[in-house]
C-alpha cells in the first residue's frame, strides 16, 4: 500500500468506499465526483463520527472487487490502515492520503532508541537524539525492521573546527 498526499482515481471498480476526516473528504471530493459521473456505487464514510470498530465491521462487509481510498491526518492514518489490512484490503484495492503534520521515527545509530521528527524536513535535517542527545543526520533511508529512518552521527559539525 502506497502513502499518497492526492488520491489517484483508479478505473474499473465495482463498488468504491471513501473515508475520511474533514480534510481527507475535501481531498476526496474529485475523486468521489469521478465515481458519481460513472454512476459506481460508493459509500462515504465520514470518520469523525465513526470509531474504529465501526468502521471494521463495514470493511469486513464488504465484497470482492471493492476500492478503498482513507483520508485523514497522518498521526491516524496509520491505525485505519491496520484496519484496512486486517479487514482483507491488499495493496491493490486501498489507497491512503494523508494530511497535516507527519510524524517519523528516525533510529539512532549510537544508542537504537528512535526520536520522533516532522517528515517534511526528511532528507536534509540534522536532529539531536532525544536519548543519548548525538547529533543525526537523517537518511532517506527507512528501515523496515525498525519502522524508522536511520540517522547517522553528523560528521560535519565535528568540533576540530575543520
Ligand atoms: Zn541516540
Amino acid at each position: 500500500m502506497k502513502d499518497e498526499i492526492k488520491p489517484l482515481f483508479v478505473h474499473s471498480i465495482r463498488k468504491y468506499l471513501f473515508c475520511g476526516d474533514q480534510k481527507g473528504m475535501e481531498r476526496l471530493t474529485p475523486i468521489i465526483k469521478k465515481v458519481m459521473k460513472e454512476n459506481v456505487s460508493f459509500e462515504v464514510v465520514f470518520l469523525g463520527e465513526k470509531e474504529e470498530t465501526d468502521i471494521s465491521m463495514w470493511m469486513r462487509n464488504q465484497k470482492m472487487g471493492t476500492f478503498l481510498y482513507i483520508a485523514m491526518e497522518w498521526s491516524k492514518l496509520e491505525n485505519f490502515k491496520n484496519v484496512a489490512v486486517e479487514c482483507g484490503f491488499s495493496e491493490e484495492e486501498a489507497q491512503f492520503i494523508g494530511h497535516g503534520v507527519r510524524m517519523i521515527d528516525v533510529f539512532c545509530c549510537k544508542c537504537h532508541q528512535k526520536t520522533k521528527i516532522d517528515s517534511g524536513k526528511l532528507g536534509n535535517l540534522l536532529t539531536t537524539c532525544s536519548h543519548c542527545h548525538l547529533k543525526l543526520s537523517v537518511s532517506d533511508h527507512y528501515s523496515p525492521l525498525q519502522g524508522s529512518y536511520l540517522g547517522y552521527a553528523n560528521l560535519e559539525t565535528g568540533s576540530d573546527g575543520r
